[in-house]
């Protein structure tokens, strides 16, 4: 009995890969700049506490989470590398979590630094924050109007330590740079005379930045998507070399013919032309295949494309394979990944969905086991 040839389906993630990527990122990088790994949200789907083991294994310095329960799910894992929390810590409780599994939290306003430092006099205990700054994106942050006067006054509060001060980009992937370049003044009015201070880690760039614009690395870069595999724009292909590290997999479980008229899954959506062989794919919505995607999905099987047909369901899906060569019930099927020359990336499955690659790779569920190989 072995749990993998038991799966019906399954994510393949390539750890040589993840720490190619991480070794081609920090070439990017000069040598008083370090890597932030971003692995929040489950190492954006590929099994966070694997990633964040290997990122760091392979050189990155440090790891960016959006929550808390991110973070204590890395240290219960046993990773003890600094953990920066990119999202608010805004009651005394998280702040308690934060000091007991020494989390570093972000902090946006005055109030939020005023009932952190509260709470940290009341247990005598340091916590290291970063100051976040809204220099465009108007998501999380201070306006970058008010951060050098909020500087000052988190430098008066006990025990408070303010580690790094950064910002966010809202198009660091579009070739127009005029939102970059207005971002990058509003920061640099507030960071440039701590530019020296190397007390401070001053962050700015995700992925596209770090490839793109070295003048925005400071000394440090936050990056994810890229470390995945995944270009963050076509355009930056030439720029580095990236390997994705995700496959996902499944396996035949029926194969039939069917007369033409006869309807296939729910909703009667689809009715053969002609005769077909079908095939039947033990994967679905459930396990992350976006069922927007139904009638439009290809696979790959023996090397060759096939066609997915009818609507997508919870736990299966349906291929016309009449045109695959001796394809037998157990024949495993490549929805993302490589078949002898042929690929389908993440990408492709955003492109025909109007969506980003993150949001494909983030909808993988628990449900579809990561095996890493
Ligand atoms: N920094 C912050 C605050 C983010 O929210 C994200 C991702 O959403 C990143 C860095 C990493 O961005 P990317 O995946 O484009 O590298």
């Amino acid at each position: 009995f072995s749990k993998i040839t038991c799966q019906r389906a399954w994510m393949q993630i390539d750890l040589d890969a993840l720490t190619y990527n991480v070794t081609q990122i920090k070439n990017l990088l000069s040598t008083g700049t370090a890597l932030m790994a971003v692995v929040k949200a489950d190492g954006y789907g590929h099994g966070g506490v694997t990633v964040a083991k290997t990122v760091l294994k392979a050189g990155a310095n440090a790891l960016a989470v959006a929550t808390l329960m991110e973070g204590i799910e890395l240290r219960e894992a046993g990773v003890n590398s600094p953990i920066l929390v990119l999202g608010v810590t805004n009651t005394p409780e998280e702040v308690v979590a934060n000091i007991h599994w020494n989390l570093e939290a972000t902090i946006c306003c005055l109030e939020q630094a005023f009932m952190i430092s509260r709470t940290l006099s009341q247990y005598k205990k340091q916590l290291s924050v970063h100051l976040k700054l809204d220099t465009g994106m108007s998501r999380l942050g201070t306006p970058w109007y008010q951060g050098t006067r909020l500087i000052k006054l988190v430098h008066k509060l006990p025990y408070l330590k303010l580690s790094g001060i950064y910002s966010h980009l809202s198009a660091s992937d579009d070739p127009d740079k005029e939102s970059i370049e207005l971002q990058h003044q509003r920061f640099e009015t507030v960071v440039s005379d701590l530019k020296n201070q190397n007390k401070f880690c001053l962050h700015f760039a995700n992925s596209a930045a770090t490839i793109n614009y070295p003048q925005l690395h400071y000394n440090l870069v936050r990056v994810g998507l890229a470390l995945y595999g995944i270009y963050p724009s076509p355009h930056l292909r030439s720029q580095v070399s990236l390997k994705p590290i995700l496959q996902v997999k499944a396996k035949i479980t029926q194969i039939k013919t069917i007369s033409q008229g006869t309807k296939v899954s729910y909703g009667n959506q689809f009715t053969s032309k002609h005769s077909m062989i079908i095939a039947i794919v033990s994967i679905g919505y459930a396990d992350g295949v976006p069922r927007n995607l139904s009638n439009r999905l290809q696979v790959l099987i023996h090397g060759q494309r096939a066609h997915q047909i009818g609507a997508i369901t919870m736990d299966q899906l349906i291929l016309d394979v009449s045109h695959v060569k001796d394809i037998k019930v157990g024949d495993i099927v490549t929805l993302i990944g490589k078949d002898g020359e042929q690929e389908i990336t993440a990408n492709d499955w955003a492109l025909e969905l109007g969506t980003i690659s993150w949001e494909i790779l983030c909808g993988f569920k628990r449900r579809l086991p990561r095996v890493n190989i």
